[in-house]
C-alpha cells in the first residue's frame, strides 16, 4: 500500500498536481461532485479592464484612486485593475487602513478619508446607490467595480475575465470520468451565465451571487450525493476549501490561504491535470486492492500447504518474501504513470 501510494504521489507531483498526503489521493479517488469556483479557477483571472467611467473628475485621478486600494488586494479583479493603471502609466495613489471585504469589495484611507470600492452588495453597506451613468455597466455581462466615497460613487470600472482554455475539457473529462461538476461564484448572476454557457454547464449547475458561507452551505448541501472537492484560488474560498471532503487550490494563480486550506495544490495552469489526477487516483485505489488480495491469497496459500502439505522452508520462504516484492513491484508501477493531460 505505501508503495502504490508514494509511487502515485511522486507521479502527481512531477506532472505538477501536489497532494499533501496519502490521505488526499486515497478521497480524491471517491470524489463524486466537483464543486468550481469561478473567478481565477474556471476563468484565467487574468481579465482585462473593458469600461471605465470617471462621475468625478477625470479618468487618470479616478484610476490612480482606484488602483491605490486595488493595490493590496490578491483578488483577480483588483489585478486586472492594477495592470490596466500600469499600462496607461498611471501611478497609483497612496490607500491606507485597507481591508478586503469577501465577495463585495474592498475599503480604505486615502488623502480625503475613508474610500471603497466593490459591487452592489459594497454599495449597499455603505448606503450608496447606484448613479444613472453607470446602469448599463451594471447590467452587463462583465464585473463592475464602483469606486466611491461615503454614499458617493465617484465612477466604475467594468472587468471582463475569460474561461480557461483548459476548463471546458476537464469539466468534460470530470463528466467523463462519471463525476458531477458545479460552478459557485460570489460574482453577479449575468456573469455566471455567460463563462458558464461558455463552459458548457447546465443552469442547474450554476451558482451566483454567494458570500463565502454561502460556498460552505452548498458544499454541504453536495455532500449528500457523495464526497465533494472545492477547487479554488481565493481567500474568499478558504471555508469552502476546508469543508469539502478534499480541497483543491490553484497553486501558482491561487492566494496563500486558499494553499493553505488545501490538500492538494495544481501547480499547472491547466485545469485536465484534475481530471488526470482524479484518474490516477482511483488507479491507486485499483493497485491497492490488486495487493491486498495478493498478498493475502499468498499467505492463505502458505499457511494451508504448510499445514496441510508439508511444504518445504525453501519453498516457504520463495513464496513470502516472493509476494512482497510482487506487490511491490506492483505498486511501483504507478511511478510510471503519466498524469500529462491528452490533447
Ligand atoms: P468568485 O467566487 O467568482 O471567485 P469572489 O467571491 O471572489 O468571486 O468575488 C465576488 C465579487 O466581489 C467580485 O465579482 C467583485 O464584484 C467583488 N470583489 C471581490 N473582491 C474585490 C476587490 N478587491 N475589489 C473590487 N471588487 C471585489
Ligand atoms: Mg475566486
Amino acid at each position: 500500500v505505501p508503495a502504490a501510494i508514494l509511487s502515485a504521489l511522486s507521479a502527481a507531483a512531477r506532472g505538477g498536481v501536489l497532494f499533501k498526503g496519502g490521505a488526499a489521493l486515497e478521497t480524491l479517488a471517491e470524489v463524486q461532485v466537483f464543486a468550481f469556483d469561478k473567478t481565477g479557477t474556471l476563468t484565467t483571472g487574468q481579465a482585462g479592464v473593458t469600461g471605465l467611467v470617471a462621475l468625478d473628475g477625470d479618468e487618470a485621478g479616478f484610476l490612480a484612486r482606484l488602483a491605490g486600494l486595488e493595490a493590496q488586494s490578491e483578488h483577480p479583479v483588483a489585478a486586472a485593475i492594477r495592470r490596466e493603471t500600469a499600462a496607461r502609466g498611471i501611478v497609483a495613489l497612496p490607500v491606507t487602513e485597507v481591508r478586503s471585504h469577501p465577495s463585495e469589495g474592498i475599503t480604505g484611507r486615502d488623502e480625503a478619508g475613508a474610500i471603497w470600492a466593490g459591487n452592489a452588495r459594497m454599495l449597499d453597506r455603505m448606503g450608496a446607490t447606484l448613479p444613472p451613468g453607470l446602469a448599463q455597466m451594471a447590467d452587463s455581462a462583465e464585473t463592475m467595480v464602483a469606486l466611491g466615497r461615503g454614499d458617493r460613487v465617484l465612477g466604475a470600472v467594468t472587468v471582463a475575465d475569460e474561461p480557461r482554455p483548459t476548463a471546458a475539457a476537464a469539466l468534460a473529462a470530470l463528466r467523463g470520468g462519471g463525476a458531477g461538476v458545479l460552478m459557485m461564484t460570489g460574482d453577479r448572476a449575468p456573469v455566471a451565465a455567460r463563462i458558464g454557457a461558455g463552459l458548457g454547464l447546465a443552469p442547474a449547475e450554476i451558482s451566483a451571487g454567494l458570500l463565502p458561507a454561502d460556498k460552505v452551505a452548498l458544499v454541504d448541501q453536495a455532500a449528500r450525493r457523495g464526497k465533494v472537492a472545492f477547487v479554488g484560488d481565493g481567500v474568499n474560498d478558504a471555508a469552502a476549501l476546508a469543508r469539502a471532503d478534499i480541497g483543491v487550490a490553484m497553486g501558482v494563480a491561487g492566494s496563500e490561504v486558499a494553499l493553505q486550506a488545501a490538500d492538494v495544490a495544481l501547480m499547472a495552469e491547466d485545469l485536465r491535470k484534475l481530471a488526470a489526477a482524479r484518474a490516477l487516483a482511483r488507479r491507486t485505489a485499483r493497485v491497492i486492492r490488486q495487493n491486498l488480495t495478493l498478498a493475502l491469497g499468498a499467505m492463505v496459500a502458505l499457511v494451508g500447504s504448510s499445514l496441510f502439505l508439508d511444504l518445504p522452508l525453501p519453498l516457504a520462504v520463495l513464496g513470502h518474501e516472493g509476494g512482497t516484492v510482487l506487490v511491490v513491484l506492483n505498486g511501483l508501477r504507478l511511478l510510471t504513470d503519466p498524469i500529462r493531460s491528452r490533447t
